[in-house]
């Protein structure tokens, strides 16, 4: 499987969300669903583990990604990744990152080898 770089700098293809729906797994999305929920002190079901990755059309995505502005914006600029974008690192993304320094690290990886 090609590795996909989110917008965001995520790598979809390592999130267990993305592994349970490729695989069509229900015991993986069940423990995914079980970490998340306790991880997020939310309730979060087997059902809405069901992801594609941010850069599919298929419209099913999890969670946040659902109504992520980081990808809307994305999917306007049209580049390839937030990496590619003039506006890098405008400050919805670099809040994001605050939280996510792994995706932050690999933006930033991309942008030396461009
Ligand atoms: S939807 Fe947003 S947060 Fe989710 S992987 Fe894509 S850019 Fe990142
Ligand atoms: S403006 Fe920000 S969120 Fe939008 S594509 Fe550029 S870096 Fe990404």
């Amino acid at each position: 499987m090609d590795k996909m770089i989110a917008f965001c700098g995520i790598t979809c293809t390592e999130c267990p969300a993305f592994l349970a729906t490729q695989k069509d797994d229900d015991d993986e999305r069940k423990k995914v669903a079980e970490m998340w929920s306790k991880q997020f002190n939310a309730k979060i079901e087997l059902k809405d583990i069901n992801c594609d990755g941010c850069l599919s059309e298929s419209g099913r995505l999890v969670g946040y990604c659902r109504i992520c502005e980081i990808r809307k914006c994305g999917q306007e600029k049209v580049v390839k990744n937030c990496a590619y974008c003039a506006d890098y690192a405008c400050e919805k993304l670099s809040k994001f990152h605050k939280e996510a320094p792994d995706a932050k690290n690999t933006l930033e990886g991309i942008r030396g080898n461009i």
